[in-house]
């Protein structure tokens, strides 16, 4: 007789065991006071730094909890989430001491189902079945525009993931599938990525296509230099140094007066290379009193440039250049006190300050020869099926569970139901 109820005893403390429970942080109650109670040796705190300090002092009364106790009601182990992440861990180690540690919280993800036959209104129903509003909330966003003619009788089943901690709700539930059966026909709604109802298994999905058509295909000349306007000329020398600026008034250095000068002088050796400064036809080449040996060249839109002191031609008058062509050689002539490029331009017969319409180096290679097309985009529309990730996958399963008899999953049932604790499902 007695070994028998020995037996028996043995039996019991192994199935019974530790016991896990919910619990609420009292309000008011200090950490410390937590650790007193529960015969945790206060050396545990002399292990915390700074920051697991601070978290202990954010311990809110309200706040939910778990306690592992052996059956004799004495805590084994502390689970306190202070994160929707983190959780702090008071638990024996191997020489029977309290250590305190901050863990990730491990949340269980599993998938559910929700069978509601309607009785009284819809989203009510379903709120009051599953006891999870946010289930209600997903719901009513996947099922927009699929619930004409709902009516009492009628029934919603649907496959959704749920984030638990210990059998408790955590996040938002996410909707896989539902099947709504209405007078006999049955209709199933898949849910896209971003939580929309769909009434197939793939989802259309526009998109505007730009399609350019390309016309006859001519080649051009394109001027290189029309982004800029002011830049409008290229500079009649390589590597240019200007020694003396465009002005209205100046003192000459060889004449000794003040006169203006209507030009631009760049410091060259004789013999340098003159280029044209843009497209246009040579009008003059010759000598030009204290300018010496002058070109001048007529370019479209009333400019002509001027080109003077040189010591040589290589155009001639009724020549035809382009820019960066070389038209002749610098020199010294004229009245000059030295060898240098006179450059003058005019628009009609005016002259300008030529750095206001110069800008890039002359090169051979200011215009290209491209390949120009008369291109003219249209738009098209075009859809596209992408198809809902698993979604016969979900069919079946949410039909073999329901075939299965399967009930509603009520998430208010676990409150109290100790029994379903686990300390594996903490870490
Ligand atoms: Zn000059």
């Amino acid at each position: 007789m007695t070994r028998i109820i020995l037996l028996l005893f043995l039996i019991a403390t192994s199935i019974f065991g530790n016991v896990v429970t919910k619990q609420k942080w009292k309000h008011g109650q200090k950490f410390t006071n937590y650790l007193q109670i529960n015969n945790v040796s206060l050396d545990l705190l002399k292990s915390l730094d700074e920051l697991e300090k601070q978290v202990v002092g954010d311990i809110r009364g309200g706040q939910v909890f778990y306690e592992v106790k052996d059956d004799s009601g004495k805590l084994v182990k502390s689970y306190i989430p202070i994160s929707s992440t983190l959780q702090i861990k008071i638990a024996k180690n191997r020489t029977n001491e309290f250590r305190f540690s901050i863990i990730p919280i491990n949340f269980k993800e599993d998938i559910y189902i929700g069978n509601i036959t309607i009785k009284n209104s819809i989203w009510s129903d379903i709120t009051s079945g599953t006891h999870n509003s946010n289930l209600t909330k997903k719901l009513q966003k996947a099922l927009e525009g699929f619930l004409a003619g709902i009516s009492k009788g009628d029934n919603i089943a649907f496959l959704y993931s749920q984030k638990s901690l210990a059998g408790f709700l955590s996040e938002s539930p996410e909707i896989h599938i539902v099947k709504i059966t209405k007078s006999n026909k049955e209709m199933f709604v898949y849910i896209d990525e971003e939580g929309n109802g769909r009434n197939e298994l793939f989802e259309s999905v526009s998109y505007v296509i730009d399609k350019p058509i390309i016309g006859k295909q001519t080649t051009k000349k394109v001027d290189m230099r029309s982004d800029a306007k002011v830049e409008k000329f290229a500079y009649p020398v390589r590597n240019p140094r200007i020694t003396s600026h465009f002005s209205y008034g100046r003192y000459h250095p060889v004449l000794h007066y003040v006169r203006p000068h209507f030009g631009t002088d760049f410091g060259v050796k004789r013999g340098n290379p003159v280029m044209a400064i843009g497209d246009g036809v040579v009008i003059s080449a010759g000598y030009d009193g204290g300018y010496g040996k002058v070109v001048k060249v007529q370019h479209s839109g009333g400019y002509m440039s001027l080109y003077a002191h040189l010591d040589g031609f290589r155009a001639n008058v009724g020549d035809r250049v382009g820019s960066g062509d070389v038209i002749a050689y610098s020199g010294n002539t004229g009245t000059s006190s030295g060898p240098h490029l006179h450059l003058g331009i005019y628009v009609n017969n005016s002259p300008i300050d030529p750095m206001s319409v110069i800008g890039k180096e002359s090169s051979p290679v200011d215009f290209i020869l491209d390949r120009v097309a008369d291109v003219v985009s249209t738009k098209t529309y075009e859809t596209k099926k992408i198809p809902i990730v698993n979604a016969s996958k979900y069919r079946e399963m949410l039909n073999s569970r329901l075939n299965s008899g399967a009930q509603t999953y009520d998430w208010s049932s676990d409150d109290d139901t100790k029994a379903k604790l686990s300390e594996d499902d903490f870490e």
